[in-house]
């Protein structure tokens, strides 16, 4: 385990959150490997860990000024052994092989744990989309899908959104992928109601979030009523969640992004929710703005001489994650814990530090890790899928319905993992041990290919 872990490192040194997610996945896996030394023999950690195929390409396009540009774009196809290639595709600068090989690594487990057919893969770009026009976004996605075009398809590989990517960039990726094939097909999901969309698509990572926790919780004979809530980001998952949260009587008092948080003592209600989802999904604007319109909320911008970030220092009782990787640091970790928040569910990807997930675990928290905890986007976009298929759509209340059932199968799979394992209550050992299982067993079934 300790030479696999060498390998990766030494064969791309620069794939920090690459080998960050790995190292976890592989000191939860161990009594799995202990159990079943077959698993050695046939190589299946350097199987598992190696993508079946990565794409790279150049994105040429053109701005309002007619000033051309190029960007990089990715798609690591990581493991099609319990269905086709899943997974997002992320917009944002920051993008490099390395974010979208541990985004795609994730979500080979994440899916495995969903119950439904589908193998992992993740893409996207260095692209920003923000302070972008509607004409440059849509010649970006244009460019971005001439190429993705030949190498996806609906029993091939189906992207989605995920950070920079939403219902604006799917529509003109699903636009260009049509034009291309001559095909309407169920080639992404996220898409619009009207042109073959799952109803609660938008919702759910944010539901499903919250229903694991609440499943967490029911585990203690507790609900979210009156409990205190802390959340980060203030896209997709951070609107849903806090929807959820406001549903099941939550309070919750910050939202953020990147440029920094506001703490509203009273509370982020209906009315400020809407508020919320008018600035950035319409207007594309900033969180600094809220205190123009609810000024006894507090404005903090991201302080970069801070070495830990203020959201996260507040009294509380949970914490949602969800704006991006790492954005609890080891400070942030222990600020959570000294504050009495007990209840942690991650609706981004592995945005809690090692040194910080070890103290949640040593400490006995209600901690569930992204690929268990946000998984129930990718679960209604299987859903989406088989909708796809069967030209049908199905009512609101049957998908998020379905979605309940899955986050409660996928809750009940990691304490039945953790218990058969001997890490009692341990959800990110259950959630890894129990996806890595499924996804080692079908590859094993189907040979060495
Ligand atoms: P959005 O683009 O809708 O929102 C992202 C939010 O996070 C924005 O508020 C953004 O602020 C903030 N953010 C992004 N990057 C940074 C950064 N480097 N530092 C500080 N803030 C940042 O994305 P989603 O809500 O879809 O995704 C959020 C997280 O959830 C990601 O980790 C994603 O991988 C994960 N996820 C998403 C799923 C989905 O269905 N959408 C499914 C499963 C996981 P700003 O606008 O200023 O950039």
């Amino acid at each position: 385990m300790d030479e696999i872990i060498s390998l990766i490192q030494n064969r791309d040194p620069e794939q920090r959150e690459f080998h960050q997610a790995v190292k976890e996945v592989v000191e939860s896996v161990r009594p799995v490997l202990e159990r079943n030394p077959e698993y050695r023999q046939q190589a299946v950690l350097e199987r598992i860990t190696e993508p079946e195929r990565v794409i790279m390409f150049r994105v040429p396009w053109m701005d309002d000024d007619t000033q051309v540009h190029v960007n990089r774009g990715f798609r690591v196809e990581m493991s099609s052994a319990i269905g086709p290639y899943k997974g997002g595709l992320r917009f944002h600068p920051s993008v490099n092989l390395g974010i979208i090989k541990f985004l795609a690594f994730e979500q080979v487990f994440k899916n495995g744990l969903t119950t439904l057919a589908m193998g992992g893969g993740k893409g996207g770009s260095d692209f920003n989309p923000k302070g972008k026009s509607d004409g440059e976004v849509m010649r970006f996605c244009q460019s971005f899908m001439a190429e993705l075009a030949r190498h996806i398809g609906p029993n091939t590989d189906v992207p989605a959104g995920d950070i920079g990517v939403g219902a604006r960039e799917i529509g003109f990726l699903f636009g260009m992928y049509k034009k291309l094939r001559n095909e309407f097909t169920g080639v992404l999901t996220g898409k619009s109601l009207d042109w073959g969309g799952s109803l609660i698509r938008p919702e759910a990572t944010g539901y499903g979030t919250v229903y694991f926790a609440a499943e967490m919780l029911a585990t203690k004979s507790q609900t979210f009523e009156g409990k205190t809530c802390l959340v980060s980001g203030s896209g997709n998952v951070a609107q849903y969640t806090t929807e959820k949260l406001l549903d099941l009587g939550g309070k919750i008092v910050t939202l953020s992004d990147s440029g920094g948080y506001i703490y509203d003592e009273e509370g982020i209600d209906r009315e400020k929710l809407a508020f919320v989802q008018q600035l950035k999904n319409i207007r594309r604007g900033r969180m600094s703005e809220y205190t123009e319109t609810y000024p006894n909320a507090e404005y903090f911008p991201v302080d970069p001489a801070l070495d830990y970030n203020p959201l996260w220092n507040h009294k509380a009782d949970c914490a949602f994650p969800s704006a991006t990787q790492n954005e609890i640091n080891a400070l942030d970790g222990k600020n959570l814990v000294d504050n009495g928040v007990y209840v942690i569910a991650e609706g981004a990807n592995m945005p809690s530090v090692p040194e910080a997930v070890d103290l949640f675990v040593e400490h006995k928290l209600l901690y569930a890790p992204g690929k268990a905890a946000n998984a129930g986007g990718v679960a209604v976009s299987g859903l989406e899928m088989a909708q796809n298929s069967m030209r049908l759509s199905w009512p609101r209340e049957e998908v998020d319905n379905r979605l309940k059932q899955i986050m409660k199968s996928i809750h009940r799979t990691c304490v039945d993992a953790g218990d058969s394992y001997g890490v009692q209550g341990n959800y990110v050992a259950g959630a890894n041990i129990a996806g890595f299982v499924k996804v080692v067993n079908a590859m094993l079934d189907q040979g060495l290919v």
